[in-house]
């Protein structure tokens, strides 16, 4: 099966040009002006006249049906990557969950089972750790092995994943010898604690408290002490969801002393704020850890973007119906699910907030959505790029078409959205996964269990830094 892409730009993260692009069965055969020309056939051809080429957007750090306070998040690896594909996003990396008491490995079956014959476009595994003992130690050189070189660790959530510094510490240990990559959600989950039980004692039990309770300086005090965990060790480190100017000037300042500390921030801290949780109980469809924080921390964020000291955007996708689900905190934020649904919307949040509101190129909007999570974690060149040998995930993308967000048209499988009634410009048309069109003009034409597992490599953090 040949398919030719014509007419098109191709935007990738070192610069763009108007080319051709010829796919052969799964992968890219070869670029160039005019190919025609030089007497090939192709079984389908695709105008992209007016469009964007750029590689399929990559979302590292999705939840599909993560088990959280007490019900799961909706999305299932069917839904999920479906509405991803929508969305311009070919590949999403979830998280994997060891439950306390069990190994790594039943959580990894886990997670294969869920995601086997359901995804309709490819995925990777993390792997959350919930107990750092030796026999999960162990594990982890296995599975880095496998193709899951990455292990989340949380100082937040006491009692249910939090580890403890010398946990933390002796992961990192770890993977100084087996070379994976420790990613920390930063926030410190036992001060917050303390904080949220105050407010729900002074009878502050609206979800607007969950924002309150969780202090920018608490996020900003565990990044610093992993970060400097990490250092000690002599390891990469992953800053996950970063939301805070207290956690970016932890970032920037380990960056500046040559540090190898990565992070990510999520298009919820870039285009909604702790304003969006007031209005009652309303509020808990916004409520996420950390928490969306004021209106002041965004424009910080999109330098950390611009500047490199925030390598690239995910979404942390984790949707809660709001009717049924959110409602179980209802008189107690601290039982709100935390999470929000995004995987649809990230590419076009970002080219719209982004390349349209005038914050950065197209070619850094290809960086952040794709290129860059490519290369952190290890599925680059096969993914994040247009280049020959590359697997054909790409995204014929009109950046002048305008869409309105809303929950009465997106295809992920949750009841509201956090964008209700947004107008963004920038839309993908045409998604390819692996030389197969999934998405063509608003209509799914891909498959159930056409998505494959990715086994990723140890990426080169050393020199990515
Ligand atoms: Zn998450």
């Amino acid at each position: 099966m040949r398919t030719l892409i014509t007419n098109g730009i191709i935007v990738g993260a070192e610069g763009s040009t108007a080319a051709d692009v010829l796919i052969e069965d799964e992968t890219i055969a070869a670029i160039g002006s005019d190919l025609e020309s030089t007497g090939l056939t192709a079984d389908q051809s695709i105008d992209a006249a007016g469009r964007y080429l750029i590689p399929g957007g990559i979302d590292v750090h999705t939840h599909m049906e993560l088990p959280f306070g007490g019900t799961f998040a909706k999305d299932t690896f069917e839904t999920g990557t479906r509405a991803a594909a929508f969305g311009g996003t070919t590949t999403v990396v979830d998280f994997a969950v060891q439950s306390r008491g069990k190994s790594l490995r039943e959580g990894l079956d886990a997670w294969h089972a869920k995601a086997e014959g359901n995804a309709v476009a490819d995925y990777g595994f993390h792997m959350i750790m919930s107990d750092v003992n030796d026999d999960t130690l162990a594990e982890m050189d296995q599975l880095v092995a496998e193709g899951i070189p990455d292990f989340k660790l949380f100082t937040a959530y006491p009692g249910v994943f939090y580890s403890d510094d010398g946990a933390i510490f002796r992961a990192m240990q770890r993977t100084a010898k087996n070379g994976g990559l420790i990613m920390m959600h930063a926030e410190n989950g036992m001060a917050i604690d303390v904080v949220a039980a105050d407010q729900v004692a002074a009878g502050h039990t609206d979800p607007y408290y969950h924002g309150v309770a969780r202090y920018p300086i608490f996020e900003g005090e565990a990044t610093n002490r992993v970060i400097r965990l990490a250092e000690a060790a002599g390891v990469p480190v992953y800053i996950v969801h970063l939301s805070a100017r207290d956690a970016l000037e932890a970032v920037r300042a380990a960056r500046d002393r040559g540090s190898m500390t990565f992070a990510e921030t999520c298009p919820q801290y870039l285009f909604l704020s702790l304003d969006d949780m007031g209005n009652g109980f309303e509020g808990a469809k916004f409520v996420c850890s950390p928490p969306l924080r004021t209106a002041d921390h965004q424009d910080e964020l999109w330098r950390g973007l611009v500047k490199d000291d925030l390598q690239l955007v995910s979404t942390d996708h984790c949707p809660f119906d709001f009717h049924g689900q959110k409602e179980l905190g209802k008189g107690d934020f601290r039982k709100i699910p935390n999470g929000l649904p995004g995987v649809e919307d990230r590419v076009d949040l970002l080219h719209d907030g982004g390349v349209v509101g005038g914050r950065i190129s197209k070619e850094r909007w290809v960086e952040i959505i794709s290129t860059a999570p490519a290369k952190l974690f290890g599925m680059y060149p096969q993914k994040g790029a247009i280049a020959v040998g590359s697997d054909a995930d790409i995204v014929v993308y009109d950046p002048s078409a305008k869409r309105t967000i809303s929950a009465a048209t997106h295809h992920m499988d949750v009841d509201y959205s956090c964008y209700e009634g947004r107008t963004v410009q920038g839309r993908s048309d045409i998604v390819l996964s692996r030389g197969a069109v999934i998405v063509r003009d608003g209509e799914f034409t891909g498959r159930r269990g056409y998505g494959r597992f990715i086994k990723r490599s140890i990426a080169d953090h050393a020199r990515l830094a």
